[in-house]
């Protein structure tokens, strides 16, 4: 697989913050995001520029195992970039993650634009769509962007396993002001996405600028009876890789 970084830490984001977890960060994106304020992703290092600084490259699915068992957690966090452009990859992985750990806890985390297999074999599919404020306009990519941003049937088929009962699903929006809230509530009514499976997190990749938008993202979620989550890794290391 074409894999940016492995590590151990902690989850920083939605439902499970807090829990141990090994993170599997699959390389590239088929996303660009910018934000309004002028924030690239978090992680452009599996995005806008991916690259290979670790040495990592692709790895057999047995030696992402082998890393796995030398942290002896349960929870297994595969995040990207974008881990559904290795989609039959990730079945392989899922399998191996489960004969080697009968008890482990898999989230996937993903943009929500491609839908496959993968999705029935994980424990917790954390979808954050990206909303027109992560369009990198007057970019070179801004035309890909807008393309692949949205997958109606993708959404439809992830929208539909909470009720297939088979994967839980939470649904994390970046949240960088109250102009969000409509597009989130479009979103929310044509997927058919309960309050309770939302979370609001407020856009940023600092220390500060969590600090500046963390009390409006809370307030916006309890007028619109939303969860909210932090950035827990941030507010810890700061804006650190392997972290
Ligand atoms: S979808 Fe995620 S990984 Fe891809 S560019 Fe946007 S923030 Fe980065």
């Amino acid at each position: 697989m074409d894999i940016s970084e492995l590590f151990y830490s902690v989850q920083g984001e939605g439902k499970r913050t807090g829990i141990p977890s090994f993170f599997i960060r699959t390389n590239f994106c088929n996303l660009r995001c910018l934000f309004a304020g002028g924030n690239m992703c978090d992680t452009p290092y599996t995005s806008w520029d991916p690259e290979d600084a670790l040495n990592i490259g692709k790895l057999h699915i047995a030696e992402i195992i082998s890393e796995y068992e030398k942290n002896n957690c349960r929870d297994v966090v595969i995040t990207g970039g974008e881990p559904a452009m290795q989609k039959e990859e990730l079945v392989e992985l899922c399998t191996a993650l489960r004969k080697s750990n009968e008890n482990v806890y898999i989230t996937l985390e993903t943009n929500g634009t491609i839908f496959g297999e993968f999705a029935n074999r994980v424990d917790l599919l954390s979808i954050s769509p990206k909303l027109k404020t992560s369009v990198p306009f007057g970019t070179k990519y801004e035309k890909i962007h807008l393309r692949n941003i949205k997958n109606h049937e993708a959404l439809q088929k992830f929208s539909s396993l909470k009720t297939e009962g088979k994967t839980a699903v939470q649904w994390k929006f970046v949240f960088t002001g109250e102009d969000d809230l409509k597009e989130i509530k479009e979103f929310q009514k044509q997927y058919k996405v309960d309050n309770g499976d939302i979370y609001l997190m407020p856009e940023g990749i600092t220390r500060e600028q969590l600090d500046a938008k963390r009390l409006q993202t809370i307030e916006a979620c309890l007028s619109n009876g939303y969860n909210f989550t932090d950035r827990l890794h941030i507010i810890a290391w700061g804006n650190k890789r392997g972290v």
